[in-house]
């Protein structure tokens, strides 16, 4: 949705409440006495759901991120589209301006709650086809006296590894007809270490079994064959980054420059939900 679009749909509370009123009726409303979704009537004037069968009311935020919230729809309607809209994403300040929300821990917590729903819808695809695999190391922020403690020559215990596994789609030009290589969709996870078992895991998570697969000729990626159609082993070097693992390393500098350019850095508490914001 673009912005003009976006204004046009949802100028108000009242178009935004209609919007969500459609959407939860369509997809149907849980019951949590009866825990069905059961037939609710809407009562227009103090905005609630009523249970047909026990007349439990759920309110029109209930069960979406939004519950609990007292942010208006209207704003947090603006916040899903500034979150979705750029690629680059919002620093947290910048999201406090544009919403005008009174305080910085409020736009932290609204960007927090809506990168852990937008992980859990990403985490419903599967890469297709021919897919790029890679890790990454990001340094994350750790505390002062936790940092005085790692010991100078184990660089790994101040980053965090990355799982990163991209989907390029050829794109055609509509006026040239030539087809450019896009990289439409991306998988990224925070590895607990880089052995078999962790890369397993991830490739089960995130790849559909009939895929080409592009690695590089780590170790712990010699048993990922067996678990998708064809594994095609690369040997690293400068000619494969600009070649067959190009995308995957386009995402890899990407997300160290919107890390760093714009959050500096992130603990490793939060930097998955900051990947959720920049994958798919
Ligand atoms: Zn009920």
């Amino acid at each position: 949705m673009t912005i003009f679009e976006f204004i046009t749909h949802f100028p108000n509370e009242e178009s935004c409440e209609y919007y969500l009123k459609l959407h939860r009726e369509r997809t149907g409303i849980n019951c949590k006495t009866c825990q069905i979704i059961s037939k609710h009537y809407w009562f227009s004037g103090k905005k609630f759901f009523e249970c047909n069968k026990c007349r439990r009311r759920t309110s029109l935020k209930a069960g979406t991120v939004m519950e609990s919230s007292i942010l208006s729809l209207h704003t947090w309607f603006t916040a899903f589209l500034l979150m979705s809209a750029t690629i680059k994403g919002f620093s947290c300040l910048e999201f406090q301006r544009q919403l005008g929300l009174t305080t910085y821990e409020k736009a932290f917590n609204l960007m927090h709650k809506i990168r852990t729903v937008m992980g859990k819808r990403d985490g419903l695809y599967l890469l297709n086809e021919k897919i790029e695999f890679d890790e990454v190391y990001v340094e994350k922020s750790t505390k002062k006296a936790i940092q005085e403690h790692l010991k100078s020559g184990k660089e790994s215990q101040k980053q965090a590894i990355v799982a990163m596994a991209s989907e390029p789609k050829p794109l055609e030009d509509p006026d040239s007809g030539s087809k450019s290589r896009h990289c439409e969709f991306f998988k990224m996870k925070i590895l607990r270490d880089v052995t078999s078992e962790s890369i397993e895991g991830f490739i089960g998570d995130s790849i559909n079994p009939k895929s080409v697969l592009f690695t590089d000729k780590n170790p712990a990626y010699m048993n990922i064959e067996k678990m998708v159609e064809n594994q095609i082993m690369v040997k690293s070097s400068a000619s494969t980054t600009k070649g067959d693992l190009n995308w995957v390393h386009v995402a890899i500098s990407n997300l160290k420059k919107n890390i760093l350019g714009i959050y500096h850095m992130v603990s490793e508490k939060h930097l998955q939900n900051y990947l959720d914001e920049f994958d798919l």
